[in-house]
Protein backbone atom coordinates (compact mmCIF):
# COMPACT_ATOMS: atom_id res chain seq x y z
CA UNK A 1 0.00 0.00 0.00
CA UNK A 2 1.55 3.57 -0.65
CA UNK A 3 1.49 5.89 1.57
CA UNK A 4 -0.13 8.92 1.17
CA UNK A 5 2.39 12.23 2.39
CA UNK A 6 1.05 14.37 5.39
CA UNK A 7 0.92 17.72 5.52
CA UNK A 8 2.80 18.62 8.86
CA UNK A 9 3.08 21.97 10.69
CA UNK A 10 6.59 22.39 12.61
CA UNK A 11 6.80 25.40 14.37
CA UNK A 12 9.87 26.57 15.08
CA UNK A 13 11.08 24.94 12.34
CA UNK A 14 13.74 27.49 10.73
CA UNK A 15 15.80 26.72 14.28
CA UNK A 16 18.65 24.65 15.25
CA UNK A 17 16.56 21.07 15.98
CA UNK A 18 13.29 22.50 13.93
CA UNK A 19 15.32 22.96 10.42
CA UNK A 20 16.50 19.19 10.94
CA UNK A 21 13.33 18.26 11.85
CA UNK A 22 12.44 19.53 8.41
CA UNK A 23 14.83 17.75 6.73
CA UNK A 24 14.05 14.54 7.94
CA UNK A 25 10.60 14.96 7.69
CA UNK A 26 11.04 15.98 3.94
CA UNK A 27 13.04 13.03 3.27
CA UNK A 28 10.40 10.80 4.41
CA UNK A 29 8.18 12.49 1.17
CA UNK A 30 5.79 14.83 3.99
CA UNK A 31 4.72 18.25 3.31
CA UNK A 32 6.22 20.43 5.64
CA UNK A 33 4.58 24.10 6.78
CA UNK A 34 7.15 25.85 8.59
CA UNK A 35 6.16 28.69 11.10
CA UNK A 36 8.93 30.51 12.69
CA UNK A 37 9.16 34.50 13.35
CA UNK A 38 13.51 34.17 13.18
CA UNK A 39 13.11 35.34 16.88
CA UNK A 40 16.49 33.15 17.43
CA UNK A 41 17.11 31.80 13.77
CA UNK A 42 17.72 33.37 10.04
CA UNK A 43 17.06 31.87 6.82
CA UNK A 44 20.40 30.05 6.31
CA UNK A 45 18.65 26.91 8.35
CA UNK A 46 16.30 26.70 5.72
CA UNK A 47 17.68 27.86 2.23
CA UNK A 48 18.54 24.96 1.26
CA UNK A 49 14.71 23.74 1.49
CA UNK A 50 13.13 26.85 -0.60
CA UNK A 51 13.17 25.07 -3.51
CA UNK A 52 11.48 21.80 -2.68
CA UNK A 53 7.54 22.19 -3.61
CA UNK A 54 7.01 19.87 -0.60
CA UNK A 55 8.30 23.15 1.55
CA UNK A 56 6.35 26.09 2.47
CA UNK A 57 7.71 29.12 5.14
CA UNK A 58 5.23 31.22 7.09
CA UNK A 59 7.11 34.14 8.80
CA UNK A 60 4.53 34.15 12.10
CA UNK A 61 4.76 34.82 16.26
CA UNK A 62 3.27 32.18 17.73
CA UNK A 63 1.81 34.39 20.25
CA UNK A 64 -0.80 35.30 17.61
CA UNK A 65 -3.37 33.03 16.39
CA UNK A 66 -2.84 30.86 13.28
CA UNK A 67 -5.26 29.48 10.79
CA UNK A 68 -3.93 26.85 8.90
CA UNK A 69 -5.09 23.48 7.68
CA UNK A 70 -2.39 20.22 8.64
CA UNK A 71 -2.63 16.58 9.73
CA UNK A 72 -0.36 17.18 12.98
CA UNK A 73 1.79 20.10 14.28
CA UNK A 74 5.12 19.74 16.20
CA UNK A 75 5.61 22.34 18.20
CA UNK A 76 8.86 24.24 19.07
CA UNK A 77 8.65 27.20 18.60
CA UNK A 78 10.33 29.11 21.86
CA UNK A 79 13.98 30.06 22.02
CA UNK A 80 16.13 27.65 23.80
CA UNK A 81 19.16 29.02 25.02
CA UNK A 82 19.83 30.75 28.15
CA UNK A 83 21.25 34.46 26.81
CA UNK A 84 18.26 33.92 23.86
CA UNK A 85 15.79 33.11 26.76
CA UNK A 86 16.83 35.87 29.16
CA UNK A 87 17.55 38.53 26.70
CA UNK A 88 13.04 39.00 26.67
CA UNK A 89 12.08 36.80 29.34
CA UNK A 90 8.23 38.47 29.01
CA UNK A 91 8.31 37.36 25.10
CA UNK A 92 9.87 33.75 26.34
CA UNK A 93 6.61 33.34 29.05
CA UNK A 94 4.53 34.51 26.29
CA UNK A 95 5.81 32.73 23.74
CA UNK A 96 5.17 29.12 25.64
CA UNK A 97 1.76 29.99 26.84
CA UNK A 98 -0.17 32.03 24.46
CA UNK A 99 1.97 30.40 21.60
CA UNK A 100 0.98 26.97 23.33
CA UNK A 101 -2.50 28.14 23.59
CA UNK A 102 -2.84 28.92 20.51
CA UNK A 103 -1.46 25.65 18.73
CA UNK A 104 -3.50 23.58 20.93
CA UNK A 105 -6.41 25.67 19.65
CA UNK A 106 -5.42 24.85 16.11
CA UNK A 107 -4.97 20.99 17.11
CA UNK A 108 -8.40 21.29 19.31
CA UNK A 109 -10.13 22.80 15.61
CA UNK A 110 -8.59 20.38 13.34
CA UNK A 111 -9.14 17.64 15.64
CA UNK A 112 -4.91 16.50 15.13
CA UNK A 113 -2.23 15.03 16.71
CA UNK A 114 0.34 17.79 18.62
CA UNK A 115 3.66 17.40 19.85
CA UNK A 116 5.37 20.12 22.69
CA UNK A 117 9.10 19.89 22.91
CA UNK A 118 9.45 20.81 26.45
CA UNK A 119 12.32 20.61 28.44
CA UNK A 120 14.96 18.60 31.25
CA UNK A 121 14.37 22.47 32.39
CA UNK A 122 11.19 21.85 34.06
CA UNK A 123 13.07 19.24 36.48
CA UNK A 124 15.25 22.40 37.55
CA UNK A 125 18.03 22.04 39.50
CA UNK A 126 17.18 18.15 40.54
CA UNK A 127 16.95 16.36 43.60
CA UNK A 128 16.42 12.92 41.82
CA UNK A 129 19.44 11.59 39.80
CA UNK A 130 19.08 10.37 37.12
CA UNK A 131 16.02 12.29 36.26
CA UNK A 132 12.56 10.45 35.42
CA UNK A 133 9.21 11.64 33.64
CA UNK A 134 8.01 11.24 37.20
CA UNK A 135 9.97 13.47 39.56
CA UNK A 136 8.14 17.00 39.73
CA UNK A 137 11.44 19.15 39.62
CA UNK A 138 12.96 21.52 41.69
CA UNK A 139 12.35 24.97 40.07
CA UNK A 140 13.33 28.11 41.14
CA UNK A 141 9.64 30.14 40.15
CA UNK A 142 11.23 33.85 40.64
CA UNK A 143 15.37 33.22 39.35
CA UNK A 144 16.64 34.47 35.73
CA UNK A 145 16.09 30.81 34.19
CA UNK A 146 12.01 30.76 35.38
CA UNK A 147 10.78 32.35 32.50
CA UNK A 148 11.55 29.10 30.05
CA UNK A 149 12.05 27.00 32.97
CA UNK A 150 7.96 28.15 34.22
CA UNK A 151 6.70 28.56 30.56
CA UNK A 152 7.84 25.12 29.71
CA UNK A 153 6.13 23.57 33.14
CA UNK A 154 2.48 26.12 32.24
CA UNK A 155 2.92 24.33 28.73
CA UNK A 156 3.00 21.03 29.71
CA UNK A 157 -0.36 22.33 32.34
CA UNK A 158 -1.70 23.25 28.98
CA UNK A 159 -1.21 20.37 26.84
CA UNK A 160 -2.36 17.83 29.62
CA UNK A 161 -5.42 20.08 30.40
CA UNK A 162 -6.62 20.37 26.20
CA UNK A 163 -6.12 16.63 26.14
CA UNK A 164 -8.53 15.75 29.57
CA UNK A 165 -10.76 18.78 28.94
CA UNK A 166 -10.82 18.75 25.14
CA UNK A 167 -9.44 15.40 23.76
CA UNK A 168 -6.81 16.66 21.93
CA UNK A 169 -3.78 14.03 21.09
CA UNK A 170 -0.61 15.36 22.73
CA UNK A 171 2.45 13.86 22.91
CA UNK A 172 5.59 15.50 25.57
CA UNK A 173 9.13 15.33 24.81
CA UNK A 174 11.80 16.39 27.58
CA UNK A 175 14.07 17.46 25.70
CA UNK A 176 17.78 17.00 27.23
CA UNK A 177 20.44 18.77 26.24
CA UNK A 178 21.13 18.59 22.24
CA UNK A 179 24.14 19.86 19.55
CA UNK A 180 24.94 19.39 16.36
CA UNK A 181 25.48 21.96 13.50
CA UNK A 182 23.23 24.65 13.27
CA UNK A 183 23.48 25.57 16.32
CA UNK A 184 23.94 29.00 16.76
CA UNK A 185 27.61 30.68 16.49
CA UNK A 186 27.03 32.67 19.70
CA UNK A 187 24.03 31.39 21.22
CA UNK A 188 26.22 31.17 24.64
CA UNK A 189 25.26 27.32 24.67
CA UNK A 190 28.54 25.19 26.21
CA UNK A 191 28.76 22.96 23.18
CA UNK A 192 29.07 26.30 20.72
CA UNK A 193 30.51 28.21 23.15
CA UNK A 194 33.73 25.53 23.42
CA UNK A 195 33.93 24.53 19.74
CA UNK A 196 33.88 28.18 18.42
CA UNK A 197 36.56 29.30 21.41
CA UNK A 198 38.91 26.52 20.75
CA UNK A 199 38.62 26.54 16.57
CA UNK A 200 39.41 30.60 16.96
CA UNK A 201 42.44 29.84 19.83
CA UNK A 202 40.44 31.74 22.23
CA UNK A 203 39.75 30.70 26.10
CA UNK A 204 37.62 27.73 26.70
CA UNK A 205 35.35 29.91 29.62
CA UNK A 206 34.72 27.33 31.98
CA UNK A 207 31.81 28.54 34.57
CA UNK A 208 31.87 27.47 37.61
CA UNK A 209 34.42 24.66 39.18
CA UNK A 210 33.25 22.76 35.79
CA UNK A 211 32.16 19.70 37.96
CA UNK A 212 28.70 20.26 37.25
CA UNK A 213 27.70 17.71 34.71
CA UNK A 214 25.32 17.06 31.77
CA UNK A 215 24.61 14.28 28.87
CA UNK A 216 24.96 15.29 25.73
CA UNK A 217 22.76 14.42 22.45
CA UNK A 218 23.59 14.41 18.75
CA UNK A 219 20.92 16.00 16.84
CA UNK A 220 19.97 13.56 14.36
CA UNK A 221 19.30 11.29 17.49
CA UNK A 222 16.67 13.59 19.32
CA UNK A 223 15.24 13.96 15.62
CA UNK A 224 14.48 10.50 15.26
CA UNK A 225 12.77 10.27 18.92
CA UNK A 226 10.76 13.41 17.92
CA UNK A 227 9.35 11.65 15.04
CA UNK A 228 9.18 8.27 16.60
CA UNK A 229 7.18 9.83 19.69
CA UNK A 230 4.74 11.42 16.95
CA UNK A 231 3.77 8.10 15.47
CA UNK A 232 3.49 6.52 18.52
CA UNK A 233 0.17 4.47 19.61
CA UNK A 234 -2.64 7.38 20.68
CA UNK A 235 -2.53 6.11 24.24
CA UNK A 236 1.26 7.08 24.93
CA UNK A 237 1.26 10.83 25.82
CA UNK A 238 4.27 11.23 27.48
CA UNK A 239 6.01 13.21 29.11
CA UNK A 240 8.66 11.37 27.94
CA UNK A 241 12.81 11.70 28.61
CA UNK A 242 14.59 12.13 25.17
CA UNK A 243 18.44 12.60 25.62
CA UNK A 244 21.78 10.64 25.77
CA UNK A 245 22.51 8.97 29.25
CA UNK A 246 26.20 9.54 28.64
CA UNK A 247 26.61 11.78 31.49
CA UNK A 248 30.09 13.78 31.88
CA UNK A 249 31.43 17.00 33.56
CA UNK A 250 31.64 20.16 31.58
CA UNK A 251 35.55 20.42 32.11
CA UNK A 252 35.75 16.98 30.59
CA UNK A 253 33.83 18.01 28.10
CA UNK A 254 36.28 21.37 27.46
CA UNK A 255 39.24 18.93 27.88
CA UNK A 256 38.01 16.28 24.54
CA UNK A 257 36.69 19.68 22.14
CA UNK A 258 40.24 21.22 22.97
CA UNK A 259 41.91 17.60 21.88
CA UNK A 260 39.29 17.09 18.56
CA UNK A 261 39.97 20.64 17.29
CA UNK A 262 43.48 20.52 17.98
CA UNK A 263 43.55 23.57 19.53
CA UNK A 264 46.52 25.68 22.03
CA UNK A 265 43.17 27.37 24.08
CA UNK A 266 43.41 27.23 27.47
CA UNK A 267 40.98 26.78 30.21
CA UNK A 268 39.94 29.74 31.86
CA UNK A 269 37.80 30.44 34.97
CA UNK A 270 34.15 32.32 35.34
CA UNK A 271 31.44 32.49 37.62
CA UNK A 272 28.52 29.93 37.41
CA UNK A 273 25.43 31.75 36.25
CA UNK A 274 22.90 31.49 39.13
CA UNK A 275 20.51 28.98 39.16
CA UNK A 276 22.57 26.92 36.96
CA UNK A 277 21.92 22.89 37.85
CA UNK A 278 24.46 21.17 39.42
CA UNK A 279 23.85 17.88 37.57
CA UNK A 280 21.75 16.58 34.84
CA UNK A 281 21.07 13.01 33.50
CA UNK A 282 18.31 11.87 31.24
CA UNK A 283 16.68 8.26 33.02
CA UNK A 284 15.20 7.01 28.75
CA UNK A 285 13.81 3.59 29.93
CA UNK A 286 10.39 4.74 29.01
CA UNK A 287 11.85 5.69 25.20
CA UNK A 288 13.52 2.46 25.39
CA UNK A 289 10.09 0.55 26.29
CA UNK A 290 7.70 2.99 24.28
CA UNK A 291 9.59 4.27 21.27
CA UNK A 292 12.14 1.34 20.94
CA UNK A 293 14.67 4.64 20.71
CA UNK A 294 18.42 5.22 22.23
CA UNK A 295 20.47 7.50 20.69
CA UNK A 296 23.39 6.32 18.50
CA UNK A 297 25.84 8.54 17.69
CA UNK A 298 28.62 8.69 20.17
CA UNK A 299 30.06 11.78 21.61
CA UNK A 300 33.03 11.64 19.96
CA UNK A 301 31.27 11.22 16.54
CA UNK A 302 28.64 13.76 16.83
CA UNK A 303 31.58 16.60 18.16
CA UNK A 304 33.39 15.55 15.34
CA UNK A 305 30.33 16.66 12.98
CA UNK A 306 29.84 19.64 15.01
CA UNK A 307 33.23 20.82 14.70
CA UNK A 308 33.54 20.42 10.94
CA UNK A 309 29.92 22.73 10.78
CA UNK A 310 31.55 25.41 12.89
CA UNK A 311 34.93 25.21 10.64
CA UNK A 312 33.25 26.09 7.70
CA UNK A 313 31.07 28.68 9.24
CA UNK A 314 33.48 30.44 10.60
CA UNK A 315 35.87 30.44 7.55
CA UNK A 316 33.26 31.36 5.42
CA UNK A 317 31.71 34.14 7.66
CA UNK A 318 34.62 35.42 10.16
CA UNK A 319 32.44 38.59 10.81
CA UNK A 320 29.51 35.79 12.26
CA UNK A 321 32.16 34.94 15.03
CA UNK A 322 33.28 38.38 16.18
CA UNK A 323 29.45 39.38 16.93
P1 LIG B 1 16.29 27.56 18.46
O1 LIG B 1 16.36 28.86 19.17
O2 LIG B 1 17.35 27.26 17.46
O3 LIG B 1 14.89 27.36 17.76
C1 LIG B 1 13.70 27.95 18.19
C2 LIG B 1 12.97 28.50 17.00
O4 LIG B 1 11.72 29.06 17.44
C3 LIG B 1 13.74 29.62 16.30
O5 LIG B 1 13.74 29.40 14.91
C4 LIG B 1 12.96 30.86 16.67
O6 LIG B 1 13.06 31.90 15.71
C5 LIG B 1 11.55 30.32 16.82
N1 LIG B 1 10.69 31.14 17.67
C6 LIG B 1 10.96 31.66 18.89
N2 LIG B 1 9.92 32.36 19.36
C7 LIG B 1 8.94 32.28 18.40
C8 LIG B 1 7.62 32.78 18.29
N3 LIG B 1 7.08 33.54 19.26
N4 LIG B 1 6.92 32.51 17.16
C9 LIG B 1 7.45 31.75 16.16
N5 LIG B 1 8.70 31.25 16.22
C10 LIG B 1 9.43 31.50 17.32
O7 LIG B 1 16.27 26.43 19.60
P2 LIG B 1 16.35 24.84 19.47
O8 LIG B 1 17.53 24.40 20.23
O9 LIG B 1 16.20 24.42 18.05
O10 LIG B 1 15.06 24.41 20.30
C11 LIG B 1 13.84 24.00 19.67
C12 LIG B 1 12.86 23.56 20.74
O11 LIG B 1 13.38 22.46 21.48
C13 LIG B 1 12.54 24.67 21.76
O12 LIG B 1 11.18 24.64 22.09
C14 LIG B 1 13.37 24.28 22.95
O13 LIG B 1 12.80 24.74 24.15
C15 LIG B 1 13.37 22.76 22.87
N6 LIG B 1 14.56 22.21 23.53
C16 LIG B 1 15.80 22.28 22.96
C17 LIG B 1 16.89 21.78 23.64
C18 LIG B 1 18.28 21.83 23.05
O14 LIG B 1 19.24 21.38 23.71
N7 LIG B 1 18.49 22.31 21.84
C19 LIG B 1 16.73 21.21 24.90
C20 LIG B 1 15.46 21.17 25.46
C21 LIG B 1 14.37 21.65 24.76
N1 LIG C 1 -6.74 29.35 17.58
C1 LIG C 1 -5.87 29.47 16.52
N2 LIG C 1 -6.11 28.73 15.40
C2 LIG C 1 -7.17 27.90 15.28
C3 LIG C 1 -8.06 27.79 16.38
C4 LIG C 1 -7.82 28.52 17.52
O1 LIG C 1 -4.88 30.18 16.59
O2 LIG C 1 -7.32 27.28 14.23
C5 LIG C 1 -6.48 30.12 18.79
C6 LIG C 1 -7.64 31.01 19.16
O3 LIG C 1 -7.31 32.33 18.79
C7 LIG C 1 -7.78 30.87 20.66
C8 LIG C 1 -6.80 29.79 21.05
O4 LIG C 1 -6.31 29.21 19.86
O5 LIG C 1 -7.38 32.06 21.31
C9 LIG C 1 -7.39 28.73 21.91
O6 LIG C 1 -8.44 28.10 21.22
P1 LIG C 1 -9.65 27.45 22.01
O7 LIG C 1 -10.59 26.90 21.00
O8 LIG C 1 -9.13 26.54 23.03
O9 LIG C 1 -10.22 28.68 22.81
P2 LIG C 1 -11.40 29.67 22.56
O10 LIG C 1 -11.36 30.03 21.10
O11 LIG C 1 -12.60 28.90 22.95
O12 LIG C 1 -11.07 30.80 23.45
N1 LIG D 1 28.97 26.60 30.48
C1 LIG D 1 30.35 26.83 30.63
N2 LIG D 1 30.94 27.65 29.73
C2 LIG D 1 30.28 28.25 28.71
C3 LIG D 1 28.89 28.01 28.56
C4 LIG D 1 28.26 27.18 29.48
O1 LIG D 1 31.00 26.29 31.54
O2 LIG D 1 30.92 28.99 27.92
C5 LIG D 1 28.31 25.68 31.43
C6 LIG D 1 27.03 26.21 32.06
O3 LIG D 1 27.30 26.97 33.23
C7 LIG D 1 26.28 24.93 32.36
C8 LIG D 1 26.71 23.98 31.24
O4 LIG D 1 27.91 24.53 30.70
O5 LIG D 1 26.70 24.40 33.59
C9 LIG D 1 25.67 23.85 30.12
O6 LIG D 1 25.30 25.15 29.71
P1 LIG D 1 24.27 25.43 28.53
O7 LIG D 1 23.94 26.89 28.58
O8 LIG D 1 24.80 24.87 27.26
O9 LIG D 1 23.00 24.54 28.89
P2 LIG D 1 22.05 24.42 30.18
O10 LIG D 1 22.72 25.10 31.35
O11 LIG D 1 20.80 25.10 29.78
O12 LIG D 1 21.95 22.97 30.38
Amino acid sequence: MIKQPKRLIVTGGAGFVGSHLCDRLLARGDEVLCVDNFYTSSKRNVQHMLRNPNFELIRHDVTFPLYLEADEIFHLACPAAPIHYQRDPVQTLKTSVHGSINILGLAKRLKIRVLQTSTSEVYGDPEVHPQTEDYWGNVNPIGIRACYDEGKRAAETLFFDYHRQHGVQVKVARIFNTYGPRMHVNDGRVVSNFIVQALRGLPITLYGDGLQTRSFCYVDDLVDGLVRLMDSPADFTGPVNLGNPNEMTIRELAEMVVELCSSKSEIVYRPLPSDDPKQRKPDIRLAKKNLHWQPEVSLRDGLQKTIAYFDTILTRRPETARR
